[in-house]
């Protein structure tokens, strides 16, 4: 190669990055249009260049939800969903009491098409009105995140629209911004079954990570609850049923951290101390928990969750208010965010510390793909949008810079944990 000098070398690159672009373009709309067969579009429309709101089709499946939804977002901000269809996999992973990765892919592989047909076809729209299509591409499970980014690529080629990439944490930390008129910024209490973060959000994608779980999620602990205490799955509702009828304060369960200067959490004391009480209870009832203990262990449990996600968040609204003057918002968002009593607690908190507090509807606190295509909107706006060779993520933190310099945000093997 040692002829070719200079720009003469680069152009060649640049021929052979083209080439190489427009068959794997090619070959992933070729793909696509076999999957999706009169679906996929024989005419292709562009949006026009001044257009005053955005249709912008969102899918999810990072973990065990197949999700897709239709969202119109106007110039001035103005959210309309016009369609969110989410495929749920609980009946899948019930037996075993936990997400199954394998058997997550292969579902979501068979939901995807006719998940995103469905939010299409109940948006009222046609596939030619879609200004952008916006994914999940992490942090999750990487068999479902690669289904529906690539889903996504091929709706991205074969429509001649933008790819927007999308982090699923900022997924859920816009949801509340579906329904409510809740500006930047705020400070957010990320609380689902993979994470658990407190976070100021100054803007799109502009995230400063105050604390993270060390351990594990708080989500992941009501799932492993559940799970000891044969209640079933997902284990978080499951728990709060249970609980309804107990005593929070029959079972005396651990709260790490609790009263810390710093803003982390750890919930992996707690969901020992939970299988050992659990455990005490069967051996003194000779291997028969009555359905009163099992409510009094699940609302204690519950409780201590709670005191925790309370105690960490009131020292992130104090780090929050050293460096933002307010008026002050706080979002909390997630799985766990549908637990009523958690809500109850954080709002008294909110009220008791000068915060307004935003949370999103029910059936916007668990994974769906409104969430994502909102985040897309966001970025689309700004004039943020994807390479088709955007790749998908396993791990994927909020916030970079947190996550590299301070080692109390968690580490994994391959890198910071998101
Ligand atoms: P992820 O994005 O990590 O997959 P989701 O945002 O979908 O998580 O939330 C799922 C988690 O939320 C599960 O761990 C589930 O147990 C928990 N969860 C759902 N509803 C409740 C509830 N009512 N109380 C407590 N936890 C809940
Ligand atoms: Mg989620």
């Amino acid at each position: 190669m040692g002829w070719l000098q200079g720009s003469n070398y680069r152009t060649l690159q640049y021929q052979r990055l083209r080439k190489h672009r427009r068959y794997c373009q090619s070959l992933i709309a070729r793909t696509l249009s076999a999957m999706y067969g009169q679906v996929m579009l024989k005419t292709i429309r562009k949006p026009k260049s001044k257009q005053d709101f955005a249709l912008v089709l969102g899918v999810e499946s990072s973990c065990d939800e197949t999700a897709a939804s239709v969202l119109r977002r106007a110039q001035d901000g103005q959210v309309e969903v016009l369609s969110s269809i989410v495929a749920s996999q609980d009946e899948i992973h019930t037996p075993y009491g936990g997400v199954v990765p394998e058997l997550a892919a292969r579902a979501h592989m068979q939901k995807i098409e006719s998940v995103m047909v469905r939010a299409v076809e109940q948006a009222g729209i046609n596939w030619t009105q879609l200004h952008a299509v916006a994914a999940t591409s992490g942090p999750g499970l990487i068999g479902g995140v690669i289904t529906g980014l690539m889903a996504a690529k091929g709706l991205s080629v074969s429509l001649d629209i933008p790819l927007i990439a999308v982090n699923h944490l900022e997924g859920h930390a816009v949801s509340p911004r579906l329904t409510d008129d809740c500006p930047f910024p705020y400070l957010l209490l990320l609380v689902s079954g993979g994470h658990t973060q407190l976070l100021g959000v100054k803007g799109v994608g502009d995230f400063t990570r105050l604390g993270s779980t060390r351990d594990d999620a708080a989500g992941e602990t009501f799932d492993k609850t559940a799970k000891i205490m044969g209640l079933g799955f997902p284990g978080g509702p499951a728990v709060e049923k249970m609980a309804a009828n107990g005593d929070p304060k029959a079972v005396k369960l651990p709260r790490p951290f609790m009263g810390k200067p710093h803003a982390d959490f750890s919930f992996s004391g707690l969901k020992t101390a939970t299988l050992r009480a659990y455990e005490n209870l069967i051996n003194a009832k000779l291997g028969q928990a009555s359905e009163r203990d099992k409510a009094n262990l699940a609302a204690s449990f519950q409780q201590a969750v709670c005191d925790i996600l309370c105690d960490r968040t009131k020292t992130a609204m104090d780090m929050f208010k050293r460096t933002d003057k307010g008026p002050y918002r706080f979002v909390v968002a997630g799985g766990v965010a549908a637990n009523a009593r958690i809500r109850t607690a954080l709002d008294k908190l909110c009220t008791d510390n000068n915060f307004t507090l935003f949370a999103p509807p029910l059936k916007y606190c668990g994974d769906n793909g409104a969430m994502i295509a909102l985040a897309g909107a966001e970025r689309l706006a700004l004039g943020i949008t994807s390479d088709l060779d955007v790749c998908a993520r396993p791990r994927w933190p909020l916030d970079q810079d947190s996550a590299d310099n301070n080692p109390a945000s968690g580490f994994g093997k391959k890198g910071p944990k998101s």
